[in-house]
């Protein structure tokens, strides 16, 4: 039979809006030494903006018509990112490296191609057919796979783009990399907000000697500008969305009691593997079925506050 003390937590839990699934789940939160922290609507909102459409090649000048064609070729996904391209592109508000005014045959009307099709990549990006070009929005190691040039027409190299990627990694804003037909067209950033209370919630769970970990998709950079951001030194980034998992189990093989946080379909897998997983609230739904916890206000304190209750309550039955 479950103790009435864990019976009567889980009700107090409850009214802070911290829905545990089981007993067991609060008992294992009290021994969790080793917290997980998924990146993008985590730690962040998960809404990011288009922040940076840097262009090359025979694109100068005609941003409106490539950011259309990205923002095609991303309509069928359901990644955060593609939602910040499809905005941005819907809305034609103006953007950093986008001249005004310049609208071109494709323009930013948001209607898509009816003969468009769509792979999408997880963990790194997408490749379309869009209006008759190929089309590829990613990561480096996407474009790496398809054999992407450097177009020669405006004297820019590989430099360029790099200088480009570095510039936004270190702000924090995630790069992707945009191709058409072959050649490398723009470098599009976005940037995504640390939710108001993560940073606090952060120290909060270190004072207590829980070690904190980040563990993203995103590029090495820009996760760690993030990080350093609100107080996390230890960063797991370029992981893709079938590693996570494994990422869990080496911290328990290193004998750590592991809590993983995520929103994503990307962290259902980790969620369930982790010793405890919390889910945020307004996630997906998969990840809120693989998770023992569920943060109905999708803040991370909602995670020191189930430890510190776990705490509490395993301090009255032993
Ligand atoms: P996260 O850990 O933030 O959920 P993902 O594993 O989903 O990250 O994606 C990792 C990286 O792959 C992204 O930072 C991005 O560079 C690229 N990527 C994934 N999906 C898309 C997409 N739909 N459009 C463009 N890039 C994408
Ligand atoms: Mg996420």
């Amino acid at each position: 039979a479950t103790p009435l003390s864990i019976t009567i937590a889980t009700g107090k839990a409850a009214t802070l809006g911290i829905l545990v699934r089981s007993a067991q789940a609060l008992e294992t939160a009290a021994d969790v030494d080793a917290v997980v922290l998924d990146k993008t609507g985590t730690i962040t909102q998960g809404t990011p903006q288009l922040v940076g459409f840097d262009v090359f090649g025979a694109w100068h000048g005609r941003e409106r018509e490539l950011l259309a064609l990205a923002a095609d070729a991303e309509r069928s996904s359901e990644h955060p990112l593609a939602a910040a391209i499809v905005r941005a592109a819907d809305e034609g508000a103006p953007v950093v490296g986008i001249a005004a005014g310049n609208f071109g045959v494709g323009d930013a009307d948001g209607a898509s191609d009816a003969g468009a099709e769509f792979t999408a990549i997880p963990g790194r990006g997408i490749v379309a057919t869009v209006r008759g070009h190929v089309v590829i929005v990613g990561n480096a190691e996407l474009v790496d796979d398809h054999d992407v040039g450097m177009p020669e027409s405006a004297g820019e190299s590989v430099d360029d783009v790099f200088a480009a990627i570095d510039h936004h990694a270190a702000l924090g804003h995630t790069p992707m990399l945009m191709a058409v037909d072959g050649l490398l067209a723009a470098v599009i950033a976005v940037a995504d907000t640390v939710k108001p209370d993560s940073k606090q919630a952060i120290a909060a769970l270190r004072s207590r000697g829980i070690d904190v970990v980040m563990l993203t998709g995103d590029n090495q950079d820009t996760a760690r500008a993030i990080a350093h951001d609100v107080g996390v030194d230890h960063v797991i980034a370029e992981v893709r969305p079938d590693a996570k998992a494994d990422e869990i189990a080496r911290l328990q093989a290193d004998g750590h009691v592991v809590a993983m946080v995520g929103d994503g379909i990307n962290d259902a897998p980790a969620l369930a593997r982790a010793n405890v997983g919390f889910a945020i609230g307004g996630g997906t739904d998969v990840a809120i079925e693989s998770a023992d916890i569920t943060l109905m206000n999708g803040s991370l304190t909602g995670v020191v506050t189930a430890i510190d209750l776990a705490h509490a309550t395993m301090r009255n039955i032993s």
